[in-house]
């Protein structure tokens, strides 16, 4: 699971004004990993090498395919935009995966709902595109709820809008943080996914509920849905923090000299 692989840049493609979507392929027959699932990325640069995590928004199946597709968002002045968005077709560079728990239930539950920001959309292209292949008395009641800022920050929109009318029981709303206009089509809203997430009267038994994107976001609809009565079972959540927190969330912290003494000390005591 761990082994890294090579994967080449063959293709990039702005998708919005602050995103966008490279293909990488590897030598190998196929990339695995599930529907929702990440890889981790070496990429080097002028002060050495360094990892993100990526989620792959490969479409169709969760099958082996020998690509990665990505979906990445501009940082300013973060390391891994400079490499990527500075980047040409024939990049190089390691990757290791697949890793997360970001994945659909099975069987699946009565009713789906993913909620995503920006491009935490990303580990939902692959489920949402698995069951849009699967004939239609195997799909479940499926909602997406997507928070960007404006209009031209809806991405993929032209495929999404498709799945309204290719997936039985799909339904889609976006939310817009920052949108002016006011001839808001019936799948649009102003304003932030949780006002959504509040209105639906979601119920524990039969919603299961899968987030991805921004932590803020993501702390503050669980926070509202534990509120419902739904618990971490019924919700799965993937938090695109930044590498830094991601270490330190992965790593147990060391203990310093000083520390160690003052919980040797504390040991004794308790002992005595
Ligand atoms: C499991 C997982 C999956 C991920 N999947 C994706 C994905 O599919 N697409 C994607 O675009 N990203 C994804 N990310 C985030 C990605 O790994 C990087 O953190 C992101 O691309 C920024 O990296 P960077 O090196 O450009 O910025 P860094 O050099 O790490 O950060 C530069 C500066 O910007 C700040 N910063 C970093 N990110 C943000 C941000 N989003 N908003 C505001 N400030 C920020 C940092 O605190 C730092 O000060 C994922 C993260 C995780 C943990």
């Amino acid at each position: 699971m761990n082994d890294y692989l090579t994967a080449e840049l063959q293709q990039i493609k702005r998708i919005s004004p602050s995103t966008l979507m490279f293909r990488f392929v590897t030598q190998s027959a196929g990339v695995s990993f599930r529907a929702g699932q990440f890889y981790r990325f070496t990429f080097t640069d002028g002060a050495g090498s360094f990892e993100r995590s990526y989620s792959l928004c490969n479409q169709l199946n969760d099958q082996d395919q020998g690509y990665l597709d990505l979906m990445v968002s501009e940082v300013d002045k973060g390391r891994a935009t400079q490499v990527l968005f500075n980047a040409s077709v024939g990049l190089q560079v390691s990757v290791r995966g697949p890793y997360g728990r970001l994945v659909l239930p099975r069987p699946l539950p009565a009713r789906t709902i993913l909620v995503a920001t920006s491009v935490g959309l990303a580990p939902f292209m692959p489920m949402l595109s698995m069951m849009a292949a699967l004939p239609p008395e195997d799909t479940r009641p499926l909602m997406l709820i997507l928070g960007v800022r404006d209009r031209s920050e809806f991405l993929c929109a032209q495929w999404l809008l498709s799945l309204r009318t290719d997936l039985p029981d799909f339904e889609l709303v976006v939310c817009y943080s920052r949108e002016t206009a006011t001839d808001l089509q019936i799948y649009e809203r102003r304003g932030y996914v949780t006002a959504v997430i509040a209105e639906q009267e979601a119920n524990p038994g039969n919603d299961f509920f899968m987030l991805c994107g921004n932590p803020q976001m993501i702390d503050d609809v669980f926070l509202l849905l534990k509120g419902q009565g739904f618990s971490g079972r019924d919700v799965r959540r993937e938090k695109y923090v930044f590498a830094r927190q991601e270490k330190s969330s992965a790593k147990p912290k060391s203990l310093s000299k000083s520390e160690k003494d003052l919980l040797a000390d504390k040991i004794k005591r308790y002992i005595k």
